[in-house]
Formats: C-alpha cells, sequence, structure tokens
C-alpha cells in the first residue's frame, strides 16, 4: 500500500483512499486526472478543427468552390460534437 501527501494539510493519506482522513480531501489518483486532462485536451482540439473547417468552408463558398457546403457542414457537425461531448463531460 503506497503512500502519499495530502496536498491540502501534508498528511500521509494511502494512494488507495478516496480522501484524507485528517481533513477530507478528495485524493485524486494520477490517472484519473490525467484521463480528465487529456480528454478536455482532446474535445478542444477538435473545436479548433471544426472551426477551421467552418472557416475553410466559408472561404470555399466565397469562391464558389464546391468544397465549401461539404467542409462547412462537416466543420458544424465535428463543432456541435465537440460542444455535445464537452457538456457529457462536465454536465
Ligand atoms: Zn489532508
Amino acid at each position: 500500500m503506497a503512500l502519499t501527501n495530502c496536498p491540502d494539510c501534508g498528511n500521509q493519506v494511502s494512494t488507495s483512499a478516496a480522501m484524507c482522513p485528517h481533513c477530507g480531501h478528495p485524493i485524486a489518483r494520477d490517472g484519473e486526472r490525467i484521463t480528465t486532462q487529456q480528454t478536455s485536451q482532446r474535445i478542444k482540439a477538435l473545436q479548433a478543427l471544426a472551426v477551421l473547417l467552418i472557416a475553410l468552408g466559408l472561404i470555399g463558398l466565397y469562391f464558389d468552390s464546391v468544397f465549401g457546403i461539404p467542409a462547412a457542414a462537416v466543420g458544424i457537425v465535428l463543432y456541435l460534437a465537440a460542444r455535445l461531448a464537452g457538456w457529457w463531460r462536465h454536465g
């Protein structure tokens, strides 16, 4: 059983404990913390890609390109999916 220091009160706490027995501070397991950060980064990357596609689509429409409408449509769908994923994660 590994021990870690509580980030709040500094006492030693088991890494398998859900929270510190001394002060009640929740003990985040490293794996969980990294997963949450990676997930939100992936959603942000998806949103950035979606905005880029919408911008490309609008540029395509401006120049009367056949790629304009599909690119903008995919971008809008991707953006909505990213928003939905963010809402699903964080409520
Ligand atoms: Zn504590």
